[in-house]
């Protein structure tokens, strides 16, 4: 008898070459993704697809057994009634993107309503297979483009991932509807040394990419760089590579404002810096923060920035960082 996640691994790949099928067979999801833009091929990549517009059209599939039911169960594939007796799709009239582990197995799914509704993605619940603070959307395609992957972008959306793959920029991954987590972060530098982060262009993008900042800071090291691309207003990079295709949004890339640079006037955006008590703050925000990063010559520079801005002398410099109270102990 196989281990149980290689059985609930296989009920994935049933339920994934599905819904794979009902995109093809059926005009609506094609259409959709048509109407976004995307070619046969990019859906091919990404195998994505379609779950029809019924309540049981899984279920019927695949549960067809009390021990298959409790599968479909256990990876989030369908979802108990209220009264106990039987169950129903999780995914209804749904464009699907599976999300794979870094072996191309699917793990869960997101599926996207067409029309307007809420929510507009719907993600596989966490289960065994299924840990979305860990997983990132596209790391698999992405290896598949390239074996020698050098460089990550990050970014929000499943969209995002697949429009600017297609547009040529393959090295795109997607977090899955939760803020980049250090799991994450640390698995992205265990892969590559060059890492963007490109949120939409709106509040939530750029409140995540401080968000990302903070979580980023104790992954500094020499020899890492470590980027963020801010978008215009109203744009994500679905919208924008639609719009200006690969070299234009590649130039961005090339351009993104680096850590110590956002670091400096992101803090400096939230105080008055020509008021004593505003860079007094300015230093008090700074601190915890640059005890993040690791000692080393990028923290000592930083800090020296951060003085500079503050107007401290090099030599209280130290004592931001925490080593007078380690020279006291
Ligand atoms: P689209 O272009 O298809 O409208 P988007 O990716 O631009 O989608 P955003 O609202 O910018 O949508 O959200 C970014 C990402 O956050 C989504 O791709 C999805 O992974 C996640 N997300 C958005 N809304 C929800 C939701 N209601 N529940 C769970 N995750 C969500
Ligand atoms: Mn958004
Ligand atoms: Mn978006
Ligand atoms: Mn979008």
């Amino acid at each position: 008898r196989p281990p149980p996640s290689d059985v609930l691994f296989a009920t994935l790949e049933k339920a994934a070459a599905f819904y794979r099928s009902e995109l093809m067979n059926t005009a609506r999801g094609k259409d959709y993704f048509k109407s976004r833009g995307l070619t046969g091929e990019t859906a091919a990549t990404f195998a994505l697809g379609y779950a029809p517009d019924a309540w049981d059209s899984v279920l019927k599939l695949l549960g067809g057994s009390d021990a298959e039911r409790s599968r479909l169960l256990q990876v989030g594939l369908i979802i108990e009634r209220d009264n106990r007796s039987g169950h129903y799709d999780r995914f209804r009239d749904r464009v699907m993107f599976p999300i794979r582990d870094a072996r191309g197995r699917t793990i869960g799914f997101g599926g996207r309503v067409l029309d307007k509704g809420e929510p507009k993605y719907m993600n596989s619940p966490e289960t065994e297979l299924f840990h979305k603070g860990r997983e990132l959307y596209g790391l698999y395609e992405a290896r598949q483009a390239s074996r020698t992957l050098s460089r990550l972008l990050i970014v929000e959306g499943y969209m995002d991932v697949v429009r600017l793959h297609q547009a040529g920029i393959t090295y795109a991954v997607a977090t899955l509807g939760t803020a980049t987590t250090p799991e994450h972060l640390a698995r992205v530098f265990r892969i590559c040394n060059e890492v963007t982060f490109c949120f939409d262009g709106d509040r939530a993008g750029r409140a995540a990419a401080w968000k990302a900042l903070e979580n980023s800071l104790s992954q500094v090291r020499e020899g890492r760089q470590i980027r963020f691309l801010f978008l215009p207003e109203g744009h994500d990079p679905d919208t924008l590579v639609g719009e200006e295709g690969r070299e234009a949004f590649e130039a961005r890339i090339k351009q993104a404002m680096p850590l110590s640079e956002y670091f400096i006037n992101h803090l400096s955006a939230q105080v008055d810096t020509h008021s004593i008590d505003g860079r007094a703050r300015l230093g008090e925000m700074a601190r915890p923060l640059l005890e993040r990063i690791p000692a080393g010559i990028f923290r000592e520079l930083l800090a020296e920035e951060v003085a500079k801005t503050v107007g401290l002398k090099r030599d209280r410099l130290t004592s931001m960082l925490g080593e007078g109270a380690e020279k006291a102990a």
